[in-house]
């Protein structure tokens, strides 16, 4: 089965909005070994919709529309697939009941337009919608099957997870495959060094596949086996990820969805270890990194944000004198801050962080140069960064690179 999408509306010609949509139904669809050959844009125009279909038409069997259900004039996908099937619309009950409820729900008041969400293409399954009002839809007509999804990714995402997909799955026969991807998460490693060692990985890659692929410091492999069950392409996948883990695995700090902070949240709530932190550069996000994880609260105690050097000596200590004879941007102030803030906050471990974030350079130091200071009961390392970026991406690798370091 060839699939193609096409995602309806002008925001997304327009560059107001990423077409996330696509993406996710796509990765969808390789878990069913389903194959998209085309993802379509379109703007909210009958006309050019009309025109995406007919070219749809002829090299997919499977066409998923995202977006325009709504009850506004610009939603038109509805209206425009049901002309081109020849079908009418027709209201649905158990979709206006939901309308109803949702409404009653909220105490709104339900206008017109809002009926107009109950009208389905008659003859199509109904895809429940469970986070909004216009419910989805699945129909064929003989040659074709049209799946109708609404636009919010919020409602987009567990339609096509919970309702669509296992119609979807019913519909293969059991000789299509699966395919499955499975993502190595690296830090501390540049893109290219990982390459150079797992070359001879990649070269001789054919299932599954390797995909190397750097973002934001962070590198990453995705392996996609081809299987014709699901335990299968789990199984290659965990092959090959042993195999790789044998050349670059103490770089890995995680798989999938993971990031370095939750898995730093996790490690740390493992071991049942209290953290607090004392930022110059980053002032507060580590701290807000972490809070961003939820359950963190067993963790994270607190810190202070001790930008100026005044407040180093008046929160945490650390004298004038001191800092002029190391320079502010030192890896001796970095310990001073990580141990200060340890005691203070009477925690096992204790993060100091100072440096130029840049563009410009602060006294001596070049802009990127980082020291991170990490106290963990009784000892303190330090750690020298020399960053590329600009000042934004700069602390944020701080806070990225302190994850790492604690992890080690
Ligand atoms: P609504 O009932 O909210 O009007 P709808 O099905 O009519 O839903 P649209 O009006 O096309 O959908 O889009 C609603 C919102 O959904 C957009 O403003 C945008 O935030 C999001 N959205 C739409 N299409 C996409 C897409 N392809 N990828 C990501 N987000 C999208
Ligand atoms: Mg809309």
């Amino acid at each position: 089965m060839n699939a193609e999408i096409i995602a309806v509306g002008s925001e997304l010609l327009l560059g107001q909005i990423t077409n996330t949509n696509a993406r996710f139904i796509s990765a969808q669809l390789s878990e069913l070994g389903i194959n998209v050959y085309y993802h379509t844009v379109v703007g909210d125009n009958p006309q050019r919709l009309e025109e995406v279909v007919e070219t749809a038409k002829q090299r997919a069997d499977l066409i998923i529309f995202s977006g325009g259900l709504g009850p506004t004039k610009d939603d038109l996908t509805k209206e425009t697939i049901a002309r081109l099937v020849g079908r009418k619309l027709v209201t649905d009950e158990e979709a206006m009941q939901s309308i109803e409820a949702f409404f009653a729900k909220r105490n709104r008041l339900m206008t017109e337009n809002n009926r107009k969400q109950a009208l389905i293409i008659e003859g199509s399954d109904v895809l429940v919608n469970r986070h909004g009002m216009a419910p989805g839809m699945l129909l064929e007509d003989g040659t074709h099957t049209y799946m109708l999804l609404p636009g919010p990714p919020n409602e987009l995402e567990p339609m096509f997870q919970f309702e669509a997909k296992p119609l979807l799955a019913a519909k293969l026969n059991n000789e299509e495959c699966v395919i499955v991807s499975h993502v190595m998460r690296f830090y501390g490693i540049g893109e290219s060094e990982l390459e150079e060692r797992v070359q001879h990985i990649l070269e001789a890659q054919t299932n599954p596949t390797i995909a190397p692929l750097a973002s934001a410091g962070e590198v990453t492999l995705r392996i996609t086996a081809k299987a014709a069950t699901l335990t299968e392409a789990n199984r290659l996948n965990a092959e090959k990820e042993r195999e790789l883990q044998a050349l670059v695995g103490q770089y890995q700090y995680g798989v999938n969805d993971d990031t370095i902070v939750s898995k730093t949240v996790a490690m740390l709530s493992k071991h049942n270890l209290k953290i607090a932190a004392a930022e110059s550069l980053t002032a507060g996000m580590f701290q807000a990194e972490l809070a961003d994880i939820s359950g963190v609260g067993t963790v994270l105690v607190g810190g202070v944000v001790v930008y100026n050097e005044k407040m180093k000596e008046q929160q945490l200590g650390i004298s004038r004198d001191f800092i002029e004879a190391h320079t502010v941007v030192s890896a001796e102030v970095a310990r001073e801050m990580a141990k200060a803030v340890q005691r203070k906050f009477g925690t096992e471990i204790g993060i100091g962080l100072t440096g130029a974030a840049g563009p410009m350079p602060h006294g001596n130091s070049a802009p990127g140069t980082v020291f991170v200071g990490i106290a963990i009961n009784d000892d303190v390392e330090t750690y020298e960064l020399h960053l590329q970026g600009q000042r934004n991406s700069n602390r944020i690798r701080t806070v990225k690179f302190a994850c790492h370091y604690l992890m080690r």
